[in-house]
């Protein structure tokens, strides 16, 4: 299973957006995708079309060992792709975990039991380096980085990276850094390419080639519940997705791709 951490401790630069639309362009590839919700504010469960009333069971029963990950999946409208939907419970997670021996590969354990029945697992990440984080980040193989195309960008990039490589150290030393996808990007805009050329010189090869356009269709999906890429397959936002989740692909290491 190739499992991918979508974090960024910044707030609103993307993660959720991408979560949802990658996960939908890897299962239009046939990839049977798990997509889980990892923030309590649950945004992807929303965006995916999941209830508030359908989240009975959710990502934090299955943290805190009350239930198992298969009984908290749904399945999405969108073939191949199914959720685990995350509530408010989960803020409460960080502090029930903190006591916990086993606090930081919760999830991984958790993620470890379904191995066979998903070829890709997303994790949409809240905007915190909190214990949530730590756990996904122990329970990836890869990490993406959404990056906004705006002037603080890279602030907090460097605190990222060390947490990276702290768990890398102490937790989890297959954790690799997949990629930096470059988000609201607008072309029009001078500051956009700036930060886009800033970025690239930073963290070089590492940036996806494909940058995701600011485009207001990605932003209406949601309150339809459906990924950007169902409701309009061929608004520039849905297309900059698809191209991304090709480029994703190629980096992945060679087994995975001939699933
Ligand atoms: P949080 O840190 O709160 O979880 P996030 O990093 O998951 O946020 P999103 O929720 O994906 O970020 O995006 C933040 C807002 O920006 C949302 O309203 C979303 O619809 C919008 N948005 C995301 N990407 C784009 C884009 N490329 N073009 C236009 N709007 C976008
Ligand atoms: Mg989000």
């Amino acid at each position: 299973m190739i499992r991918i951490a979508i974090a960024n401790q910044k707030g609103g630069v993307g993660k959720t957006t991408t979560a949802i639309n990658l996960a939908t362009a890897l299962a239009a590839t046939g990839f049977r995708v798990l997509l889980i919700d990892f923030d309590p504010q649950g945004n992807a469960s929303t965006g995916l079309g999941v209830a508030r009333s359908a989240r009975d069971t959710s990502i934090y029963q299955v943290l805190i060992g009350k239930s198992q990950l298969t009984e908290a999946t749904i399945a999405t409208a969108v073939p191949r792709l199914d959720i685990v939907p995350a509530t408010q419970d989960l803020a409460g997670a960080e502090l029930e975990l903190a006591d916990m021996a086993d606090r930081t590969t919760r999830l991984d354990q958790a993620i470890g039991q379904v191995e066979a029945r998903w070829d890709v697992c997303l994790i949409d990440c809240p905007p915190s380096l909190g214990l949530l984080t730590i756990n996904a980040l122990v329970a990836a193989r890869s990490l993406l980085i959404p990056l906004q195309c705006e002037f603080f960008a890279l602030e907090g990039m460097s605190q990222l990276l060390q947490t990276v490589e702290r768990v890398r150290v102490r937790f989890n030393p297959n954790l690799s850094i997949l990629g930096v996808a470059l988000t609201m990007y607008d072309r029009r805009n001078r500051l956009s390419e700036q930060v886009a050329a800033d970025v690239r010189e930073v963290v070089g090869d590492l940036v996806f080639k494909t940058a995701i356009p600011r485009n207001v269709r990605l932003s209406e999906a949601p309150s339809h519940g459906l990924p950007a890429l169902v409701y309009d397959y061929r608004c520039p936002g849905s297309e900059a997705y698809i191209a991304l989740a090709q480029e994703l692909i190629a980096r992945l290491p060679a087994p995975a791709v001939a699933a």
